[in-house]
C-alpha cells in the first residue's frame, strides 16, 4: 500500500521526509498545502521543486475520502456523507451558531460498545478508521465548506479511545499551527469512558474531555452504557479528577442523555449531584433522539428542566443541548452513515424527521 500522507502529524511527516532525505522544512510546507491551504494535489504545491514533486508522486498519495453527498439543512447544518470503501460511509456534520461552527467528527463505522440508547451502537462494528479518514472528514468540512470550523467534537460514529492511535494522530493535526490551529479547549474528546485511555489521551495531547455519563449509579450504568461494568462509575470519575488536575481553568463536560422513566427522577439528579463532587465538571443534558425500534423515549422539556434545576441549585453548572432543524437528520447518537452489515449488504439508514442536536448550550433558569 502507497503511504499517505494524508493522515500523518507533524512528527510522522517529519520522519517520511527524512526517510526519504528531505529535510523537516518540506514536511512542514506540504503539512500546510494540505490542511491550511487543501491542496492535495502534488502539482499544485509551487515552493516544492519539480523534482520532488515527482518524486513524491512515485513514493506517496494523498487521499480523503470522496464526498458521496451533501446535504444542507434550513438552519444550516451540513452533512457529508463520506465514502470509506466497501459499502462504508461515514457522515461528517457542521454545526453553525451565532458565535461558533462546530464539527461532529466519527472515529470509527460502527461501535461495539452497544450503549442501549444509541443507533451506532445498535449497528455493531464495522472497523476502525484511519488518521487520514478521521482528519479527512474535518478537512472536506474546512475546505469544501462555506463556514471557519471553530470547534471540533468527537462526538459521531465509535469510540475513540478504541481507535486510539489514528485519532491521536488526528487530534494532533487539529491544534497544530500548521495544520488547523484549533486551541485545545476548541477539540474535545467524548468517550464512554475507557479509564485506562483517559490517561494515556492526557499525556498524549492537550484536549477538553467529555463524559458519556448517563447514569448516576452503576447498577443503571451497566445497562446502558455496558463498558461500566469494566470500568465502573468511581473509576471513572477517579479518572476524569485526574485528567483535569489542579488547573482552575479545567473541567469535564459530564453527557447525559434524558430518558423518560429510566434515569430523569429528582432521585437520579441527588444521586448524580453527589457523584459530582469534588470534580470540576458541566453538565450537559442531551434529549434522547430517537431512531427505529428502540425502546426509549425522551424525556419531557418539563422534566429536563426540574433536572437541571436540581443541579444548578447544587451549585452546578447544567445546560440543555438545544435541538433545531428537522429536514436532514444528523442527530447525536444518529449518525448512521452507511455500514455495510455481517450479510454483506450495504444500509443506508434514512432516519428522516429526526431533529437534529445541536452542542448549543442554552442555559435555562
Ligand atoms: N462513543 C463516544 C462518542 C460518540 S457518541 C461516546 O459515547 O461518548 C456522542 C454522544 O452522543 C455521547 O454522549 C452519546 O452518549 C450521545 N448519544 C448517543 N446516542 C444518543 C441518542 N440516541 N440521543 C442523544 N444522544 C445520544
Ligand atoms: Fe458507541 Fe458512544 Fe454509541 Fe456508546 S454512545 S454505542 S460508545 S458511539
Amino acid at each position: 500500500m502507497t503511504t499517505n500522507l494524508m493522515g500523518m502529524d507533524r512528527t510522522a511527516l517529519i520522519e517520511f521526509f527524512q526517510s526519504i532525505g528531505e529535510p523537516p522544512f518540506r514536511a512542514i510546507q506540504v503539512l500546510k498545502w494540505i490542511h491550511q491551504q487543501g491542496v492535495i494535489d502534488f502539482d499544485q504545491m509551487t515552493n516544492l521543486s519539480k523534482s520532488l514533486r515527482e518524486r513524491l508522486k512515485s513514493v506517496c498519495t494523498i487521499t480523503v475520502p470522496e464526498c458521496m453527498t451533501k446535504q444542507l439543512a434550513t438552519d444550516g447544518t451540513t452533512k457529508w456523507l463520506l465514502d470509506v470503501g466497501v459499502g462504508n460511509g461515514i457522515e461528517a456534520v457542521l454545526i453553525p451558531e451565532t458565535t461558533r461552527n462546530t464539527v461532529c467528527i466519527s472515529s470509527q463505522v460502527g461501535c461495539s460498545l452497544n450503549c442501549t440508547f444509541c443507533s451506532t451502537g445498535k449497528q455493531g462494528f464495522n472497523r476502525d478508521l484511519t488518521a487520514a479518514e478521521i482528519i479527512g472528514q474535518l478537512w472536506h468540512v474546512v475546505h469544501t465548506g462555506d463556514k471557519q470550523v471553530t470547534n471540533v467534537v468527537m462526538m459521531g460514529m465509535g469510540e475513540p479511545l478504541l481507535n486510539f492511535e489514528p485519532v491521536l494522530a488526528a487530534l494532533r493535526l487539529m491544534r497544530d499551527d500548521c495544520a488547523y490551529g484549533l486551541s485545545k479547549r476548541k477539540v474535545t474528546v467524548s468517550t464512554s469512558g475507557l479509564v485506562p485511555k483517559i490517561q494515556v489521551l492526557r499525556e498524549s495531547v492537550d484536549v477538553a474531555l467529555a463524559i458519556s455519563l448517563h447514569a448516576p449509579n452503576n447498577e443503571l450504568r451497566d445497562v446502558l452504557v455496558p463498558l461500566n461494568k469494566k470500568y465502573p462509575i468511581e473509576e471513572l470519575l477517579t479518572a476524569c479528577k485526574a485528567y483535569v488536575g489542579d488547573d482552575p481553568r479545567l473541567h469535564v463536560t459530564i453527557e447525559y442523555v434524558m430518558l423518560a422513566g429510566i434515569n430523569d427522577s429528582v432521585t437520579h439528579a441527588r444521586q448524580l449531584i453527589t457523584i459530582l463532587q469534588g470534580l470540576r465538571s458541566k453538565v450537559n443534558l442531551i434529549p434522547f433522539n430517537p431512531f427505529p425500534n428502540t425502546e426509549y423515549q425522551c424525556s419531557d422539556r418539563e422534566t429536563i428542566e426540574r433536572f437541571q434545576h436540581k443541579l444548578m441549585q447544587a451549585g452546578l453548572i447544567a445546560t440543555i443541548r438545544k435541538t433545531r432543524g428537522q429536514d436532514i437528520a444528523a442527530a447525536c447518537g444518529q449518525l448512521a452513515g452507511l455500514v455495510k452489515d455481517k450479510t454483506k449488504r450495504s444500509l443506508y439508514l434514512q432516519r428522516k424527521m429526526i431533529p437534529i442536536t445541536l452542542n448549543t448550550e442554552s442555559k435555562l433558569n
